[in-house]
């Protein structure tokens, strides 16, 4: 019976999760050795009794992670006792960026559990969700290799990266209000306002019919209420223009006919704009005069807290860009571009390193392969 082995996982394992579910599974085995990542792989040295189903479970990878191959070899050097997550090693780096990923439900949960230390903060994340392409510099996926080099942990959240019971064990992007990245709110000029919850303010300019332009992932959009499409549209000079929404789930049926796969899709992992029939053909017209409606539900942290300080439940998201030309990812670009267009800016200070457009999906289809999908292997 095979006690010890070198396991080479290669797929997308980086970005996903898989150091820490890999140092789960050693505890739950009584493995000693360490797990390493190098690029397109991820190298694990193991010892125990229980190797073998140590291997089968950690051949399953985490949710997000993709597995190309799974190789086992003899293991030519003594490991333990214990098991540990080695510092990342040089490897082959093609193709091996991890798309971005929509907040999950856990993440929500905290961002809205008073008290906590994530309550009300945009940029919460974990091993299975938040920023991934668009902060990547380069490989391997370490912090330091991401825009959140900028921002050094706390005492609170460097004891929830070392912890193995918790779910940001070795989360790259773990951040809170008191270390992480952070939010302002600036006029059309680009000065900055002074208020103590730029989203609350937001909220109020954007059920007050006023048009701001939000920093998101992967770039800038321009954001209004229905009754106010009408004014952007004409801002833009792009009067004929369908506009793509954002919806609170609980309200997408007012405004589209989901089928079962459109739900699937909207609610994926990827959450892109979903191309649907409208609810009612002639309704919305001042967001499409077609029969279609492109949605989306919010899929970060901040666009989860903008809805629960609005009194609509559906704005205007449009990529903040001309036709033709990337769109628009830095803050003095936006206020240089955007200035005449919007009546505010709602910014954060993460540098995007990639930018990336919404992804559009219809009938089952991909029309824009983008956040969430991109980089496409
Ligand atoms: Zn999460
Ligand atoms: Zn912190």
């Amino acid at each position: 019976m095979q006690n010890r082995g070198k396991i080479v996982i290669r797929g997308i394992v980086q970005g996903v999760g898989f150091r820490p579910f890999v140092y789960a599974l050693a505890e739950k085995y009584d493995i000693s050795g360490w797990v390493k990542n190098l690029g397109s792989r991820v190298e694990i040295a193991a010892a125990g009794a229980r190797f073998s189903d140590f291997c089968r479970e950690v051949s399953k990878g985490t949710v997000l992670s993709t597995i190309d191959a799974v190789d086992v070899f003899p293991l030519d050097e003594e490991v333990g006792p214990g098991f540990v997550i080695r510092s990342s090693g040089e490897g082959s780096l093609d193709g091996m960026i991890p798309p971005d990923v929509a907040v999950c439900d856990d993440c929500i949960r905290d961002i809205f559990t008073p008290g906590g230390r994530y309550e009300g903060y945009w940029a919460t994340s974990c091993v299975n969700c938040g920023p991934r392409y668009s902060i990547i510099k380069t490989l391997p996926y370490d912090r330091e290799r991401t825009a959140m080099d900028a921002f050094p942990t706390c005492t609170a959240c460097g004891a929830e990266y070392t912890d193995p019971a918790c779910r940001r064990h070795h989360a790259q992007t773990i951040a809170c209000a008191s270390c992480g990245p952070s939010l302002a709110l600036l006029r059309a000029d680009g000065t900055e306002t002074a208020c103590a919850d730029p989203v609350a303010a937001a909220a109020a300019m954007l059920d007050a019919g006023q048009i701001l332009a939000v920093r998101g992932l992967g770039g800038f959009h321009l954001a209004c209420t229905e009754e106010a499409a009408g004014v952007l549209k004409g801002r833009l000079g792009r009067p004929e223009q369908p506009l793509a929404v954002m919806v609170r789930e609980d309200a997408v049926e007012r405004y589209a006919s989901p089928t079962e796969e459109d739900w699937g899709a909207l609610r994926g992992r990827v959450h892109p704009i979903v191309v649907m029939e409208k609810r009612d053909p002639a309704g919305n017209m001042g967001i499409s005069s077609l029969h279609t409606i492109g949605v989306m539900l919010p899929y970060t942290g901040l666009h989860h807290l903008l809805f629960a300080r609005l009194g609509h439940d559906l704005l205007v998201m449009t990529s903040a860009n001309m036709p033709g030309t990337p769109m628009i990812t830095g803050t003095p670009d936006a206020v240089a571009r955007l200035g005449g267009t919007v009546d505010g800016f709602l910014v954060h200070n993460r540098e995007i390193v990639n930018r990336c457009d919404d992804s559009v999906v219809r009938d089952g289809h991909i029309i824009r392969l983008s956040r969430g999908m991109a980089p496409m292997r």
